[in-house]
């Protein structure tokens, strides 16, 4: 009888700590699904990060290939499809771009405004007789001439060569060229003191100005370069940076007197430039910003070397910053070479 009680109270103990354990087990399995999930989830939400960084700089190699990668977790996504099908249009891949669309089963305004521009860029270049280009991806507004296209295309293509040189620096991605004809520059009369090309992630030059052809060349090149300077770094370039080397290259302002007045600040010189409503404030940060860049690439002898030393100090400004960057490759800071060349 009492060895009867004890098994008894044994076996419930043995089912106690079984039932513990099975809790345990059910804990951990749980927390472990759980973490799993989350893991995932900031994966997902990392990848996405990465994808919109891609997006926004114009890198779409890389925003093809994380796309991608994303619709295999969500091939319905119907966002990331319409993400697929721009960053197709923006490779200039119009046919590529036209096939996708229709395997997609949904519609979508911008997916028939990518059909309509895909087939209407692909009629014009067809109609101009002008080759897909290397590194542009063209577009057309207004129905330029082929003559002009041509000029722009061949002037830009050189400039490309060069200052790809310059930097030893490669583009990835093609530059979004728009050609538009614009009905300031029809040729006759004097010529323009402000030339209507600009740089804004798309590069876009008033193909009619190729009649002023001793200010084109520097246009199209200071342009290029800010094109250059953002496919060299997904960082905020400080404006004096961006807008030195471009003068510099453009090589139209050299030789200018000092603006008089007082020096403007580090912080006026690092952002943007347009917002000035002053001119003669935006005269002198011009100046200031080109003789900061000069300065820069004279203490390297102003050669090759010195332009792929600058080119390198841009690339490097995301992880280190302006100062950072400028105290690695020059010893110094913005504030030491700013008064330097005061
Ligand atoms: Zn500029």
């Amino acid at each position: 009888m009492e060895k009867i009680v004890e098994k008894k109270t044994k076996m419930k103990w043995v089912a106690k700590l079984l039932g513990v354990l099975l809790m345990w087990v059910i804990a951990f399995v749980g927390y472990k699904v759980w973490y799993k999930h989350v893991e995932e989830r900031i994966r997902y939400e990392n990848m996405i990060e990465v994808t919109n960084d891609c997006i926004r700089a114009g890198d779409w190699k890389c925003a093809e290939k994380k796309v991608r990668e994303l619709l295999k977790s969500v091939p319905n996504d119907t966002n990331l499809q319409m993400h697929m099908a721009g960053i197709l249009f923006e490779q200039g891949r119009y046919k590529e771009c036209i096939s996708y669309i229709e395997t997609l089963n949904f519609k979508h305004a911008d997916l028939d405004y990518l059909v309509e521009k895909s087939n209407l860029l692909e009629q014009e270049l067809a109609q101009l007789g002008v080759e897909k280009s290397m590194h542009f991806r063209l577009e057309f507004d207004g129905g330029p001439s082929k003559k002009d296209v041509m000029e722009a295309l061949a002037v830009l293509e050189v400039a490309y060569d060069s200052i790809s040189n310059l930097f030893d620096f490669l583009p990835e991605n093609k530059m979004c060229l728009v050609l538009y004809q614009d009905k300031e520059f029809q040729g006759v009369g004097p010529r323009p003191d402000w030339v209507g090309a600009v740089f804004d992630g798309k590069l876009r030059v008033p193909v009619n100005m190729m009649v002023y052809r001793e200010v084109y060349r520097p246009v199209l090149f200071h342009e290029l370069t800010h094109a250059f300077v953002r496919a060299m770094t997904r960082a905020n370039v400080p404006c004096w940076m961006n807008e030195g080397i471009a003068q510099v290259i453009d090589a139209s302002h050299s030789g200018e007197e000092r603006p008089s007045g007082a020096y403007p600040s580090i912080e006026s010189l690092k952002k943007s430039f347009v917002k000035e409503k002053n001119t003669e404030q935006a005269t002198k940060l011009y100046w200031y910003s080109r003789r900061m860049v000069e300065e820069l690439l004279w203490r390297d002898g102003g050669g090759p070397a010195a332009f792929r030393k600058f080119a390198k100090c841009l690339q490097d400004l995301g992880a280190l910053g302006m100062d950072g960057a400028l105290k690695k490759y020059y010893d110094m800071t913005a504030q030491d070479l700013l008064e330097s060349v005061r």
